[in-house]
């Protein structure tokens, strides 16, 4: 029986029973909620359920955040953890010295991806950190074959990409650009593909594909095809909302990037390593990327880790030009940490052994069709997905995709019901993301289905009263 060895609840009020806010500056997190809200404070973790310290039990639909793949209490990776760390709890990266933990991984990921044969693996703790890195490597890679005007990165709006600099310079989601000065004068941002929104009356999902590949052809003619360095790209759309490739986008996309000599950066720090029933992303959509940029179910999220794969034809040109670049002057202190190393080669381990791939295809059936049948509601425009990442878009008008107004509070109505009822979901403006470990059992996915048709339920009624006021 869980026992909580915690401070209750009281001892962070005052008399008057008022919450005043913690020493944390919360990340994505709005002001009120950081003065005035206590946080939802997670305790536990046993398979894909998680406790509050008030002892409350909740389905974690979005496996923390799209990472905990195992769900939250797999001894093969806390045993990983504890061995590493009792023969060698740290090491460096830098100057030619290492530990065998990084250099087995990169062995293994360059092993296990398939689409392009890649060089090299450079290490990073998050998702924001390679994706700098992306824009880094592109311009030393430009700068290295004197291409110095070949600067610029092309993204798409509605992308997350992560929060440094670059990187969320790169995302094309207002909230992280207002107020920071970004995004940075080398970034351009061109469509989002989402064909449900966003599609032309009697336009074919290939049309609207071809569509956006001539897009992003006259952005580049218009910027200059010497000045774009690198085109960054999630295969398939995950924090902007879950949103699946149009058919043929990438088979058109590619072509206008080699025409161009523009690099293409695919970031599968959502998709890889099952998410979507695939190893990669790249696989299932015939993706070739030049660099590729993981993280999150490569630890299963227990350790920070996350890495760049080289193509091995980039790492040429830089290996080529390294005198006259001299040092590569990038790294971080815990960029290949022994111990996070060490987790996610039993990670990758534990995919192999236990084919996560099979059962990702066997469970994600069940939810894709369960979930999709949400559609028929009056207040539902859309239930899109793959594997094991699904979303959900409300609207207020089915015919013409009108949103409901964002000060409503539609998507956070529904979040907040599944967290009553037992369930974390996230929610974005007017949608909800569903991104489960991928360890999940059909019944469990069957508690999912059962938890959003009674969170939806109370939606709709809270969405009719606003209607009639
Ligand atoms: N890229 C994508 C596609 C992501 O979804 C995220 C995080 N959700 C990031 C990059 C950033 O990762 P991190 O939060 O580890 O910096």
């Amino acid at each position: 029986e869980y026992v909580l060895q915690m401070k209750p609840v009281q001892d962070t009020l005052d008399n008057e029973g008022m919450y005043h806010g913690h020493s944390m500056l919360a990340p994505f997190t709005s002001g009120s909620q950081q003065m005035e809200t206590e946080p939802l404070i997670i305790a536990k973790g046993e398979g894909v359920y998680v406790w509050d310290r008030n002892g409350k039990k909740y389905l974690d639909a979005l496996a923390g955040l799209w990472c905990a793949s195992m769900g939250f209490s797999e001894k093969r990776l806390m045993n990983a953890a504890w061995n590493q760390m009792t023969q060698l709890p740290f090491y460096h990266s830098f100057w030619n010295r290492t530990s065998q933990p990084p250099l087995d991984l990169a062995k293994e990921l360059i092993d296990i991806f398939k689409p392009v044969k890649m060089g090299k693996v450079f290490f990073c703790n998050t998702g924001s950190e390679a994706n700098d890195t992306q824009v880094k490597l592109a311009w030393y890679y430009n700068n290295a074959l004197g291409r110095e005007k070949k600067k610029k990165i092309i993204s798409r709006h509605s992308s997350y990409h992560g929060s440094t600099m670059s990187a969320a310079s790169l995302s094309g989601l207002t909230p992280l650009h207002t107020g920071f000065d970004l995004p940075a004068s080398y970034v351009l941002h061109t469509d989002c593909a989402h064909y449900w929104r966003y599609h032309l009356p009697n336009e074919s999902e290939e049309d609207y594909s071809s569509r956006l590949a001539d897009n992003l052809e006259k952005l580049i003619l218009k910027e200059g095809p010497d000045t774009i360095a690198a085109f960054i790209a999630e295969p398939l759309m995950g924090a902007g909302g879950v949103i699946p490739p149009p058919a043929t986008y990438w088979d058109k996309i590619q072509p206008i990037l080699k025409k161009y000599d523009v690099l293409l950066i695919a970031d599968e720090v959502i998709c890889a390593f099952g998410r979507l029933g695939t190893m990669f992303a790249c696989e299932k959509y015939n993706i070739k990327p030049d660099l590729l940029t993981i993280a999150k179910q490569l630890s299963s999220g227990y350790m920070p880790i996350s890495a760049v794969l080289l193509g091995q034809h980039i790492f040429d040109v830089l290996a080529k030009q390294s005198n006259r670049l001299g040092t590569f002057g990038h790294g971080f202190t815990y960029g290949g940490h022994p111990v996070a190393c060490a987790v996610a080669l039993e990670t990758l381990r534990i995919y192999k052994e236990t084919d996560i791939l099979a059962h990702v295809n066997e469970v994600a059936a069940i939810f894709q069709t369960e979930m999709r049948k949400f559609a028929s509601s009056s207040i539902i425009g859309e239930v899109r997905g793959e594997g094991l990442v699904l979303g959900i878009e409300f609207v207020s008008n089915k015919e013409t995709k009108e949103s409901f107004p964002v000060d409503w509070g539609v998507g956070e109505y529904f979040s907040g019901q599944c967290t009553a009822l037992g369930m974390l979901v996230r929610f974005a403006g007017n949608n909800i993301m569903y991104s489960p470990p991928l360890i999940i059992t059909t019944d469990e996915i069957k508690e999912i289905v059962r938890m959003s048709a009674a969170a939806l339920k109370a939606t709709e009624i809270y969405v009719l009263e606003l209607q009639v006021n």
